[in-house]
């Protein structure tokens, strides 16, 4: 059965959820601007406590996982609605505790942790009395785990880690890092490293800078290059099998990226709409709004179509998962995630170009959100190792021709038909 609908029970609660964004989250965003990622910790958080207890009343809180994991178990699909109004604002995923990496993580340790891993990191992560971070990324190259050197060895019965990371996102506010480290380094490749738990405050933990990304300042970035000196954890650190570590990343990166996906909707949206304003109200030659022109109303046409074909492969994806999991959904997430960098560069781009100079400026929401587009491409993989994964898999459902003219050639299926039909042949 197909069934594009909302049920009017759910709507109401995106109703709800879609003014209290716009009245409580957005304003917040625009007084405390770049204060926002490290103020959860201090003098924000008595501002957002109140906001968080109102999502729980709501029930909205920490939606990503499902009942069984400890989340409040709406599936995938209404996750996709319910993001593509919590996009809008960077906060707002803090508010609703769905923010990353911290989602992905706590479905990582949901899915492998043992029940004391549980207790100490996913609870409070779920509760939003702590943060987390993903170590995996090494400056050796992101894009292929085969090229890491950071590594585990065992120490007694723990472990002791030792090497560096890149690109650790939000380990400045973290309370624990999710590291994967090499402990068996003459394995196959697939089962060479291991994830493990470690509290940020383990002595050895050093972080070297805050990399900042464009549009922040040197230095005052959220992304951690990490020097794991001798890092002492117990046995209890192991999250998941020894070597497990490429399964842990592939179940933990599939959820990021959908999620990531339907964040990027609102982001879209927001772009298209401010598009439409801008050419409805700038009026150009002899006083005709922008809207009036034809090159104009292609661009808007186009963007549209762009979006919405997004949204819905979206949608479609997450209804997928519903139906069988993230794994079985692996394909349509990458395309997801592939078609997300285009549409949000493309329609951001437009929205920034229609605007003119007030567009570069950075006195709209479109500066930072342009300085998003080239990480979009890159970050939870690069677009080409998406569009490679996805080939691959296309390509093992199809078949070499078994002669060396293609089967659709035209001649030989006409022959075919003629000899099924034993029809005259035409004239
Ligand atoms: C904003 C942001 C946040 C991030 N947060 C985290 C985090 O929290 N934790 C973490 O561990 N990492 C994080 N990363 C790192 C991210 O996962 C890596 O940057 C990514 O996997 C790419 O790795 P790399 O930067 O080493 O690029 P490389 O692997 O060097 O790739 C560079 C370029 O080479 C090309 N390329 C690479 N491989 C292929 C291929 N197989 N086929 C064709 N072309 C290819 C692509 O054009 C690619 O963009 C983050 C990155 C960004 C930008």
């Amino acid at each position: 059965m197909w069934d594009f609908s909302t049920d009017p029970e759910f709507q109401q609660k995106l109703d709800w959820m879609d003014a209290f964004i716009r009245d409580e989250v957005e304003p917040l965003e625009l007084v405390w601007g770049g204060k926002v990622h490290q103020g959860l910790k201090g003098d924000l958080r008595p501002i957002i406590e109140p906001l968080k207890d109102k999502v729980k009343e709501q029930g909205l809180w920490a939606c990503h996982l499902g009942a069984e994991l400890g989340g409040q178990g709406y599936g995938q699909l209404k996750l996709a609605l319910m993001n593509e109004l919590i996009g809008r604002s960077h906060l707002a995923s803090f508010v609703f505790g769905c923010q990353a990496p911290d989602t992905g993580n706590a479905e990582i340790i949901a899915m492998f942790g043992t029940e004391d891993q549980k207790k100490r990191y996913l609870e409070p992560l779920l509760d939003g009395r702590c943060f987390s971070a993903f170590s995996m990324t090494e400056q050796t190259g992101g894009a292929d785990p085969r090229t890491f050197k950071c590594a585990a060895f065992p120490d007694g019965d723990g472990w002791i880690i030792r090497g560096e990371k890149y690109f650790t996102s939000n380990a400045d506010i973290a309370d624990f890092l999710i590291v994967m480290a090499v402990t068996d380094p003459d394995a196959d490749p697939r089962r060479r490293m291991s994830m493990f738990l470690v509290p940020t405050d383990t002595p050895g933990i050093e972080i070297l800078r805050n990399v900042a990304t464009m549009g922040e300042r040197s230095g005052q970035g959220h992304h951690a290059h990490i020097r794991y000196n001798d890092v002492k954890v117990g046995g209890d650190a192991l999250l998941g099998e020894r070597g497990g570590a490429f399964a842990v990343s592939q179940a933990r990166l599939g959820g990021g990226r959908i999620h990531h996906a339907m964040r990027t909707v609102a982001a879209v949206n927001l772009a298209f709409d401010m598009m439409c304003e801008r050419a409805l109200s700038r009026e150009v030659y002899g006083g005709r709004p922008l809207a009036s022109k034809q090159l104009v109303q292609a661009t808007i046409a186009d963007c549209h179509i762009q979006i919405q074909q997004f949204r819905l492969m979206i949608l479609h994806t997450a209804w997928l998962i519903d139906q069988s999991s993230t794994k079985d959904a692996r394909t349509q997430i990458a395309m997801c995630k592939v078609a997300a960098a285009r549409v949000f560069h493309d329609v951001v781009y437009k929205a920034m170009h229609l605007h003119g100079a007030l567009g570069v400026s950075s006195d709209t929401p479109l500066a930072r959100l342009w300085q998003q587009a080239p990480l979009m491409g890159i970050m939870d993989g690069p677009t080409e190792v998406h569009q490679s994964s996805i080939a691959r898999r296309l390509l093992a459902d199809h078949e070499p021709s078994p002669t060396e003219w293609p089967t659709q050639y035209l001649p030989h299926r006409r022959e075919a038909a003629r000899a099924k039909y034993a029809g005259p042949a035409p004239t």
